[in-house]
């Protein structure tokens, strides 16, 4: 994960890869590692950092997803509660099992509930990891005792995962360059290469040095989100859009809203989603929304109607009700979800399956899925590469294959429990250079943390470190505008840079945070 090589390494060889994958979010990274781990030379290039757009934003949860099968989409739950079962399994030290309540105001919901859910339990087979019950009143007090206590009845328990998404998308990456591959974050695809008409490669810039590359592949896969138009009009500009962005908020506030580990699930709200509100690195995540957005963009902002719709929800079903001023962070994805073919359709009824398409050229466009089936897709999205040229077919070996920092025991009450098998080195780190010290004691962010994330993590700037290697940006907004300054002065001794690159990325980081507070 060092980034200075993997450029060196680009650079200096004008070797053809087997694969070029753009896009370094859930859905890169795992056809990335999926076509490494078959042996065949991979390339993947990220404009950003890993995993800056869609893939930090996401609910955090490993799911088959109750509301799909409330749909009828059988299929698509069925994939995606192996995918959890999978997921869990090779990565134990970022999924946790997480129990969540379907709170009951009224008497038909513990019955509805509980069959229903109990029918997604039995979908997950062999990798069930709990079985839903109905609640009575104490006993959903006793997990929940914030729920509001007018005409409460009990509830209903099922269980799901949970995971850090940034987290599990550097460690993708960083198991991604242990079997040989290289991955580099901003390098910005901007044209393609075409030979006799076909798609032979790419030319990027290298965002740092602004130095353009022309890279040649014998296939190329765009898993660029709700980017991949940009790259399908590289290829053919003619062609119809297939993205329909739709943005999704959550609000993270104080942990006193939930104060136990039970998350809550409101199955439906007045606009007919569902909510969350999942306790996540000692704070409570609460979301999300479905608004159709016009444009792309690396930093959607939040609507306030968002944000007054999440308050408003999540207030209706708790004793206190969460204020403005109690909103930690708050933060917008968006759903790279397929365009529907007749206009009218609304994203919300759009299939949350994956999409792929082959272009006449040969340009491999992947969309749509979810987290939870990132593996599923970056399988599904080689097979077809090597069939449509012609490879020797090679089974799939990703259902079990562990991903970096893979620990079995892990001691979750530890803050830093997320760093699995690296823990121990980094707090030998810690202790050996001095960087045992709080950067933020309310966020549990020490030193070493930040030179960890430099050395071994390819974090280039504070809100690499900051955003992603870390969640400060995420879990408290303000608080990680004040340890910026910190953050870049042990950044930049690591980086070799001066006072003026220091202050540049404080800047930069504070622009990007007023997205996240709340004035
Ligand atoms: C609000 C919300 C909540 C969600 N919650 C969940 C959940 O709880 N569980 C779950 O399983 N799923 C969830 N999802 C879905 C999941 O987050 C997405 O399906 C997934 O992150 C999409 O990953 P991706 O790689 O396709 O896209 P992205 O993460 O957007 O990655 C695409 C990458 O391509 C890069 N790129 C674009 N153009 C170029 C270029 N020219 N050159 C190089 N790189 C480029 C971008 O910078 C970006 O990093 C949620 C989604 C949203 C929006």
């Amino acid at each position: 994960m060092n980034r200075d090589q993997m450029i060196n390494a680009v650079n200096q060889n004008s070797k053809t890869y087997d694969f070029i994958i753009i896009g370094g979010g859930a859905t890169g990274l795992g056809t990335a590692i999926e076509a490494v781990s078959r042996g065949y030379s991979t390339l993947l290039l990220e404009q950003a950092d890993f995993t800056k757009a869609t893939s930090s934003r996401s609910t955090k949860l490993v799911h088959g997803g109750v509301r799909y099968l409330a749909q009828g989409n059988i299929s698509l739950v069925f994939e995606a509660l192996k995918e959890r079962g999978l997921l869990k399994n090779n990565a134990p030290h970022l999924v946790t099992k997480q129990a969540f309540i379907i709170p009951s105001y009224k008497w038909w919901i513990k019955p509805y509930y509980t069959l229903g859910l109990t029918i997604y339990d039995l979908m997950s087979l062999r990798l069930s990891i709990g079985r839903s019950k109905p609640f009575s009143k104490e006993k959903t007090l006793k997990s929940i005792p914030t729920l509001k206590l007018k005409n409460l009845r009990g509830g209903v328990v099922y269980y799901d995962g949970q995971f850090d998404d940034a987290r599990l998308g550097i460690n993708l990456c960083q198991t991604f360059v242990e079997k040989g591959g290289i991955a580099l974050n901003y390098a910005k695809v901007i044209n393609l290469i075409k030979e006799n008409n076909k798609v032979k490669g790419v030319v990027f810039t290298d965002l740092e040095t602004g130095k353009e590359m022309h890279i040649k592949a014998k296939g190329v896969i765009n898993a660029t989100g709700v980017f991949i138009d940009n790259i399908i009009k590289m290829d053919t500009p003619s062609t119809k859009k297939m993205i329909c962005a739709s943005q999704g908020v959550h609000l993270v506030i104080d942990k006193k809203f939930i104060p136990n580990q039970h998350a809550i699930m409101i199955p439906k709200t007045t606009d007919g989603r569902v909510l969350f509100a999942v306790p996540w690195h000692n704070k409570v995540i609460v979301g999300t929304t479905d608004v159709v957005k016009e444009n792309s963009e690396l930093e959607p902002k939040a609507l306030e109607e968002e944000i007054d719709f999440i308050l408003e929800t999540a207030g209706r079903f708790l004793e206190k009700k969460p204020q403005r001023s109690d909103i930690k962070s708050v933060f917008a994805g968006l759903r790279p979800l397929a365009a529907p073919k007749e206009g009218k359709q609304k994203t919300k009824e759009i299939s949350r399956g994956h999409k792929i398409l082959i272009s006449n050229s040969g340009l491999l466009t992947i969309t749509g899925g979810k987290w939870t089936t990132y593996r599923k897709m970056g399988e599904d999205a080689i097979n077809k590469m090597c069939k449509l040229l012609h490879f020797k077919q090679k089974r799939s070996t990703t259902q079990h294959l562990k991903i970096h920092g893979y620990k079995k025991q892990v001691n979750f009450k530890n803050p830093l429990y997320f760093y699995g098998s690296d823990l121990k080195k980094l707090q030998q780190l810690a202790e050996n250079e001095h960087l045992d010290t709080y950067l933020s004691r309310s966020l549990h962010i020490i030193k070493a943390q930040v030179v960890w994330g430099v050395r071994f993590e390819m974090a280039r700037t504070v809100e690499d470190i900051l955003a992603r290697r870390t969640r400060a940006l995420f879990l408290d907004a303000k608080e990680s505008v004040r340890i910026a300054p910190e953050v870049a002065k042990l950044m930049a001794s690591e980086l070799n840079k001066d006072a003026f690159w220091e202050q540049k990325q404080v800047n930069e980081f504070k622009e990007i945070a007023k997205n996240y507070i709340l004035n």
